[in-house]
């Protein structure tokens, strides 16, 4: 049975922007589906390459991607880059006004400005009423590390939620007077609690659709434990309309944590595999890390849209793990291979990662119950009970001698 999130947080109404890629437009806010975004880590005036990696990101599950415009060769590059990727781009601009008014010329899907880094209204604005002329919108950028220096000095020579939404404001004050309103915004920091509570304030200060993100996480895994920490706890609470990790590695992770993450939460159809394993415990009849490990290896490059279990005794796994569309049970010596918690086939040790990659593909390409009608149940079922049947035994129902514990614990008490 498939358990039902409860709705304690309905999705914050926000107004809609698009970015207008002529093929694969993409909606931010309303009731756009919740986008990912990451950025290239390429020079941008490197066209093949930047190219190269904007395919990757999209491959795992970027949905936007922002590229640097920090000189005039960038902006040339992007006037190549943007009719050829598949995803809409967004341009990073970040001192300089014109760079914005370059990118706006290369065809850019979207401009992303840093308050903090552009600071002359009159460019704010003439940048503003360009990006109105052209359909596009703009992401105000609000990040911690880079404050404008009077709302630092305002605050006490400090970053606060209270400064970091007072700088989106502004901004969007400017682009207000030039009577543009297509506009998203983000209020990134590093420290996650300052984080989520800037985007807490800013989601009542405005109804602009929210880009979540925690800026300079670092590297993997802590980069993705901060990151996931405050998208996820502002998600929960219905706050944001697109997001990106930011982390120190291959910005292919970014994409693919964005997706994994919607998809844990409920909030985007599976399309890639979702991996799940025990964490093992004395019952394990098998090498649980090793396996899941050499599993997930096998399994993610064939992207199948499953959930696939690795669980380590035949006596709890295939119960514990019945959500599951496949998985492999660790028995004496084999595995027991499982299809929604049903024993389908038992497996010699040495075959169990190629059998898991076998049925995966079979159950995608025909489904669940073409697969249990595949083969004879009874015996695979048969074998598993006998297999239980001889773990209890030997082992019993108390793996850890907690039984003959307690009785020395009363032993002592009675003393
Ligand atoms: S499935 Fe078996 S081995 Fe894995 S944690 Fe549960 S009882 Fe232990």
């Amino acid at each position: 049975m498939q358990f039902e999130t409860p709705n304690r947080y309905p999705r914050r109404v926000t107004r809609q922007i698009v970015l207008r890629h002529p093929t694969n437009p993409v909606a931010v806010g309303g009731d756009a589906p919740i986008s990912v975004q990451s950025m290239t880590t390429t020079k941008t005036a490197d066209v093949d390459g930047t190219l190269a990696q904007i395919y990757a990101l999209r491959g795992a599950g970027a949905d936007i991607v922002r590229c640097t415009c920090n000189d005039a060769e960038a902006a040339e590059g992007l006037a190549q880059i943007v009719p050829r990727s598949p995803v809409p781009i967004v341009a990073d601009i970040h001192h300089q006004y014109k760079r914005a008014l370059e990118a706006l010329e290369a065809g850019v899907h979207c401009l992303r400005l840093n308050p903090g880094n552009i600071k002359n209204p009159d460019h704010i604005k003439l940048v503003a009423a360009e990006a109105k002329d052209r359909g596009v919108p703009i992401r105000i950028g609000v990040n911690g590390g880079s404050l404008h220096p009077d709302l630092y000095r305002k605050y006490g020579d400090r970053v606060t939620p209270e400064a970091m939404v007072e700088s989106a404001m502004t901004e969007l004050a400017y682009f207000e007077e030039v009577d543009f309103h297509d506009v998203k915004i983000s209020v990134k920091a590093s420290n996650v609690p300052l984080m989520i509570e800037a985007y807490r304030q800013l989601s009542e200060a405005t109804d602009h659709p929210l880009h979540l993100g925690v800026t300079e996480a670092g590297p993997l895994p802590g980069g993705l434990l901060k990151g996931t920490a405050g998208i996820a706890t502002l998600l929960s609470e219905g706050i944001g309309d697109t997001i990106r990790y930011s982390l120190t590695a291959d910005p292919v992770e970014e994409a693919r944590a964005g997706k994994q993450l919607l998809e844990a939460l409920g909030l985007r159809e599976r399309t890639g595999l979702d991996l799940i394993a025990c964490p093992s415990c004395g019952r394990a009849e098998i090498d649980v890390i090793g396996l899941a490990a050499e599993a997930q290896q096998a399994l993610a490059d064939k992207d199948l849209p499953l959930q696939v279990a690795v669980m380590g005794c035949v006596v709890n796994g295939p119960g514990e793990a019945r959500d599951a569309d496949l998985g492999i049970a660790g028995g004496r010596d084999k595995g027991h291979l499982f299809v929604k918690g049903r024993n389908v086939a038992v497996v010699a040790q040495d075959e169990m990662v190629e059998t898991l990659v076998e049925w995966a593909e079979f159950i995608t390409e025909h489904g669940v119950e073409a697969a249990l009608a595949r083969v004879d149940r009874e015996e695979a079922e048969a074998e598993a009970q006998r297999d239980r049947a001889k773990l209890l035994v030997e082992r019993g129902a108390d793996v850890n001698g907690a039984g003959a514990r307690i009785e020395r614990i009363r032993g002592i008490e009675r003393r």
